[in-house]
């Protein structure tokens, strides 16, 4: 890949319905987007970062550093022949995974289309269709979580994530139980409990839930090991696992009995597809996660869902469960059975649109090689 020039552009999309989780409420989304030019080809990526360090560390304002500063200027120094060999060119920084996650998407969709392949080809997946959930967050009432969760299963969607905290746990989610039977549906604490709440957790296990999503803090791992065995409900991990490493040593010591695969948290494509082949080889399931991607991170979590080891839905919706216009062309659509058909097109296989991608941005840097 020869690279032109990159460039980096700062947006902030006003979200449909606010989205609240145990670390706060979003209503404006804001993110960057990188556009990585090899003059007969354009790729895109999407950095998921938010305003705020409450999910990790990373923000835009970081994120923004550190790709002026050290990333973008690295990748352009010399020809990169894949997008794999990103990762060992930006190794000096660390950390800073979502960062380099965005401009390594970039790369791969660029990758791809110089190819002339689809990217979840480039990425060797096989799926032509993927199956997806849907993530609600905190309801401020039980009703109105119950009006959600009727609303996206008659819209078909495969599995319900809800978001929980304490005092906003089993009631709740007891409710949907008893009002609508033996949905798939999981439960996602990013974080919001300790070892000293076990009683509490314990009492969810009698809902039958798919999985629990990082209940303990989002640094540890020893401590979900030692709550997993006490558990009849699996835990999956999310905020801990930073590294194909950080997943390699959570399964051997028993913290997780699924893996929620951010493609932002883990640094990139790359790192994302050997979590995978990780998890498969151990017989870990895993899921693509969601951080409220526009059209373009979206298109990638699409990618990465199609291979063989996503055995369950992923948080991978509609675009319009988020925006009321997406920058992408087509937007990301869900069949009325809860799928996604994965495009076919060279790269992530839908238009960007830069005009509006353009007028949205209220930062825009451009690099030359
Ligand atoms: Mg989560």
């Amino acid at each position: 890949m020869q690279l032109r020039q990159i460039e980096l552009f700062a947006l902030r999309m006003r979200l449909r319905h606010p989205f609240e989780t145990s670390f706060g409420r979003e209503e404006d989304r804001e993110f960057l987007l990188v556009r990585a030019d090899a003059g007969d080809h354009v790729g895109w990526g999407e950095v998921t970062v938010s305003r705020d360090p409450f999910y990790c560390y990373e923000t835009v304002e970081t994120a923004e550093s550190v790709l002026r500063n050290y990333l973008i200027p690295w990748t352009l120094s010399a020809p990169l022949a894949h997008p794999d060999d990103l990762a060992a060119r930006l190794h000096q920084v660390r950390g800073h995974q979502m960062a380099k996650a965005g401009l390594e998407g970039a790369l791969w969709d660029l990758y791809a289309k110089e190819q002339g392949i689809p990217l979840y080809q480039a990425l060797g997946g096989e799926r032509r269709e993927i199956e997806v959930g849907i993530s609600i967050g905190i309801e401020p009432t039980v009703d109105l979580l119950l009006a959600q969760v009727e609303r996206f299963l008659g819209d078909g969607y495969r599995r319900i994530k809800i978001k929980i905290k304490p005092g906003k746990d089993y009631v709740p989610l007891r409710a949907v139980r008893d009002r609508f039977g033996d949905i798939p549906m999981m439960a996602d604490a990013n974080s919001a409990y300790s070892l000293s709440d076990i009683g509490l957790l314990q009492q969810l296990d009698e809902l039958g839930l798919m999985m629990i999503e990082q209940p303990l803090s989002y640094e540890d791992i020893i401590d979900h090991a030692t709550l997993a065995p006490q558990l009849k409900t699996p835990i999956c991990l999310d905020e801990c696992i930073h590294s194909p490493e950080d997943a390699r040593k959570a399964i051997e010591i028993g913290a997780a009995g699924v893996l929620n695969i951010k493609i932002g948290r883990l640094g990139g494509l790359s790192a994302s597809r050997k979590t995978h082949d990780i998890a498969q080889a151990a017989g870990i399931p895993v899921w693509c996660g969601g951080m409220l991607e526009s059209g373009v991170g979206r298109l990638h979590n699409v990618a990465i869902t199609t291979l063989g080891g996503f055995t369950l839905p992923g948080d991978t919706a509609a675009s319009s469960r988020y925006w009321e216009e997406d920058i992408i062309d087509p937007e990301v659509e869900v069949t009325p059975h809860g799928t996604i058909v994965v495009p076919q097109g060279p790269g992530i296989g839908h238009a960007v649109r830069e005009d509006m991608v353009r007028r949205l941005a209220h930062g825009h840097w451009t690099y030359r090689a």
